[in-house]
């Protein structure tokens, strides 16, 4: 159909989520005919991108700096620290403004099935950062599905003998929602109205 080029490109863009072939196909042909408007741009963002972005070693965020932005604010509350299943979760609640604390990014849950243990999410660290004493609490922001409830049930375990107190969001949470999904006003209300685990 076309140059082996052109055929990649939209291999590589149907990879993407929420892209299928027809609108990868429908994507690379946009940016083919807009050259110097789209495509260029386009790979200097993402050749830049590639290059700056880093996971931060204290919270699992992506930021251009490690620390993250956030973990390097000395206007965010040490004491509280919000425990996430991903950054997409991550920029969820930033977006609602409702957390001015900092964030640990699990990168997963705990999952029988897909064989996913506590040593995969890096809990150690979550509880080396709660120990620290500066710590008050830990908020559990994981998805209502069987997995992130798992995990929550877990981590409290893990928290108890040192000693912050952890709680987890509260209602408007819908069973089997996950926080990426849930609008701004669902989100800051089960964060206000969370309660122990
Ligand atoms: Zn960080």
């Amino acid at each position: 159909m076309a140059g082996s080029e052109i055929e990649s490109l939209i291999r590589q863009l149907s990879k993407l989520p929420g892209l299928g072939p027809r609108s990868a196909r429908r994507i690379a042909l946009a940016l083919i005919k807009r050259r110097e408007t789209l495509l260029d741009p386009l790979v200097q963002t993402l050749s830049a991108a590639a290059q700056a972005v880093k996971v931060c070693s204290t919270c699992g965020n992506f930021d251009s700096t490690d620390p993250c932005t956030i973990c390097a604010d000395p206007r965010r509350d040490e004491a509280a620290i919000c425990v996430v299943e991903d950054v997409a979760d991550l920029w969820a609640l930033e977006r609602t403004g409702a957390f001015r604390g900092r964030y640990h990014v699990t990168g997963g849950l705990l999952s029988a099935i897909d064989g996913i243990g506590p040593n995969d999410l890096k809990l150690d660290r979550l509880t080396s950062r709660a120990t620290n004493g500066r710590v008050k609490e830990v908020i559990l922001a994981l998805s209502a599905t069987v997995d992130g409830q798992t995990t929550a049930h877990y981590i409290a375990e893990r928290l108890q003998s040192v000693g912050v107190s952890v709680s987890g969001l509260a209602q408007g949470m819908p069973i089997g929602a996950e926080l990426d999904y849930m609008d701004d006003g669902t989100i800051s209300a089960a964060l206000k109205a969370r309660r122990p685990v």
